[in-house]
């Protein structure tokens, strides 16, 4: 038979838009003493705008813009939907694009008109080992700066314009940190994105530790770097990408509409796509089961 308690706990937990796939982890749940999130759509919005645009001389705004929308087409990334917007409205035609190529955690690749485009932030650039144009660097410090998203459009491996994407912090991750931190748990980020990006929503929101430009195929490393510190991590996370470092964690939580990917590898799942769901999870499991000593 299923304990009591326990059986209390999960319709609690259920009642709060938990589904606990796995009850040992909610039970563990008030061991945990680092939380990690990932960034982009977990304690952001998520929702990026272009806000920028950069080009050298050889290109304009318009060309870039449509270049890029051409080669984000196929992609469901969110700095593909934002390329799209605001193509569409400068009512730009995209040029047809073939042999579209999503580089995960990278950006994207296609080609259009004989020209190989790719469209993606620094860890593209790393990958492809690359010099960027005076121009675009000082654009991209500038946006760094604003804590902006910045990826670049790529014509035959050239860097040859960049756009700044904002993105805002959710409101709730303010109070999820703080009460975390009363609660004595570590709270630390992970992300794809840049570190000027990554240390600026950091800084803002009071969070420990920072991993930036973070390669999909490494997210569940940083995982276990903090797990072979002694720590008892949970991973919080919405991504197809985040699916390797949510089986790593101790407790792999998946939040809000995430991608069956992620929602498969997690031990629970937070239904409301509210980051402060994940302290009322931390405090049900203390609360509960200090009950049943
Ligand atoms: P996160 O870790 O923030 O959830 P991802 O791993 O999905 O982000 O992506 C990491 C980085 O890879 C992005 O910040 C961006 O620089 C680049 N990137 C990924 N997909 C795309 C895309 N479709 N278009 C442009 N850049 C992309
Ligand atoms: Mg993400």
């Amino acid at each position: 038979a299923i304990p009591l308690v326990v059986a209390i706990n999960t319709s609690l937990a259920a009642q709060n838009g938990m589904l606990i796939r796995d009850r040992i982890a909610m039970e563990q749940a008030r061991e945990l003493d680092t939380i990690i999130f990932d960034k982009t759509g977990t304690l952001t919005k998520g929702e990026q705008g272009i806000v920028d645009v950069e080009t050298v001389e050889d290109i304009d705004e318009d060309e870039a813009l449509s270049l890029a929308a051409a080669v984000e087409g196929d992609s469901e990334h969110m700095i593909a939907q934002a390329v799209r917007e605001a193509a569409n409205e400068r009512s730009l035609d995209a040029p047809a694009a073939t042999g579209f190529e999503a580089l995960k955690g990278r950006g994207v690749r296609a080609t259009v008109d004989g020209a190989t485009i790719h469209v993606g932030g620094p860890n593209l650039l790393s990958h492809l080992d690359m010099d960027v144009p005076p121009e675009l660097t000082a654009f991209a410090e500038r946006a760094g700066e604003d804590a902006q998203t910045v990826v670049y459009l790529l014509r035959d491996e050239m860097p040859v314009a960049a756009f700044a994407l904002a993105d805002v912090v959710r409101e709730e991750s303010y109070q999820v940190v703080d009460a975390l931190h009363e609660l004595g748990i570590e709270v630390a980020m992970l992300t794809g994105d840049s570190e000027d990006v990554a240390n600026a929503v950091a800084d803002d929101l009071g969070i420990d530790t920072v991993f930036a430009e973070v390669l999909p195929e490494d997210k569940d490393k940083k995982v276990t770097e903090l797990q072979e510190q002694g720590k008892f991590v949970a991973m919080v996370g919405d991504g197809v990408n985040d699916a390797p470092a949510l089986t790593r964690a101790d407790i792999g939580i998946a939040i809000g509409s995430g991608t069956d990917v992620a929602v498969q590898s997690a031990d629970i799942i937070l239904v409301q796509n509210n980051p402060l769901d994940v302290v009322r999870l931390v405090k049900l499991s203390r609360a509960s089961y200090r009950k049943m000593k």
